[in-house]
């Protein structure tokens, strides 16, 4: 029997209706909508449409979008001196610096500038270690909306078999410490895993996160398992997840299609780090000194 395709779009857009409520709440407790400020530097197209749609998402649901355009020529001083004055903007509850940035700027400096209770793309290293160590903090979007996605499909990752292919700082090492925090017996895979295909078929919680189109072939599911493929690859024949789906479908219990699934849920988690740094703020202001 054909496993149950997750519709990513449908769940983003819930989240997306969960979150304009909360706008709506926190903008009457702050006196003001929550903020979200944006830095694209340069002038690589992929970057400016990201930006441009994430800034429309957050219209959508009533944050404030407040966007910095430097010149692609900015100099690393220059660029932390705006990180730094976003961190003390009270207007701003969230800070984005786009990536990649051009050659003559260190991002990792950039990036660990952001103050941690603004980072909603939760890639400073103070963030990565909450995470790590199951403290509250700022988590990643895109393995935030994994774990989302494994909700709407009625998984409970609690005591089960999760195997993820892929240990980046972006996808893998943060699925890593949800799926724990979960209490799932989490394995991860790389590019050095002997027998990929040996350690897949233990899954019963699949995420595929590797950047190689369709290497997760059926006969490395085990049946019934959740499949979810954060895989973009672009190809000759468009859009290709990680996971070979035609195959995965017909042994997989649930599966997230590529486009259509992990994708539109980024965005939508985005929106919710923002709200979530913005009650965090609240939170801070209201305590006694
Ligand atoms: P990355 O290149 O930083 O990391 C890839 C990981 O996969 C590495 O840890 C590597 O060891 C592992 N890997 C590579 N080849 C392998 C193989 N043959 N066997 C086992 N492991 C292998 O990539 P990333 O940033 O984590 O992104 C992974 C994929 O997810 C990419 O296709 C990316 O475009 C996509 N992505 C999608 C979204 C989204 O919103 N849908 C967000 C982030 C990333």
């Amino acid at each position: 029997m054909a496993a149950t395709v997750i519709d990513g779009k449908a769940v983003a857009a819930s989240v997306r209706e969960r979150v304009r409520g909360e706008v709506e709440e926190l903008t009457a407790e702050l006196g003001r909508p929550p903020g979200l400020a944006t830095v694209l530097v340069g002038d690589d197209p992929a970057s400016a449409i990201y930006v441009r749609r994430k800034r429309e998402a957050c219209e959508e649901v009533g944050i404030r979008s407040i966007h910095h355009e430097p010149d692609g020529s900015i100099s690393q001083d220059e660029l932390l001196d705006l990180v730094r004055e976003l961190n003390e903007s009270a207007e701003v509850d969230g800070i984005l610096v786009q990536l990649p940035l051009p050659d003559q700027i260190d991002s990792a400096a950039i990036v660990n500038a952001i103050d941690p209770d603004k980072d909603v793309d939760g890639l400073t290293p103070i963030s990565a270690g909450r995470l790590a160590r199951g403290e509250p903090g700022l988590v990643p979007c895109t393995p935030q909306g994994i774990m989302e996605l494994l909700a709407s499909a009625g998984v409970d990752p609690s005591g089960k078999e999760a195997v993820i292919v892929g240990r980046s700082n972006l996808v893998g090492r943060p699925v890593f410490s949800l799926l724990l925090g979960a209490n799932a017996t989490v394995t991860i895979c790389h590019s050095r895993t002997r027998d990929l295909g040996e350690v897949c078929r233990r899954a019963e919680i699949l995420i595929a996160a590797a950047g190689q189109p369709k290497l997760v072939t059926g006969d490395m599911i085990r049946p019934g398992a959740t499949v979810i493929d954060v895989g973009t690859n672009r190809t000759d024949d468009g859009l290709v997840g990680d996971v070979d789906f035609d195959a995965a479908v017909e042994v997989a219990g649930a599966i997230t299609p590529v486009p259509g699934g992990v994708g539109p849920m980024t965005i939508a988690m985005l929106l919710a780090n923002t709200v979530q740094a913005a009650r965090g703020r609240l939170t801070v202001a209201a305590a006694p000194g």
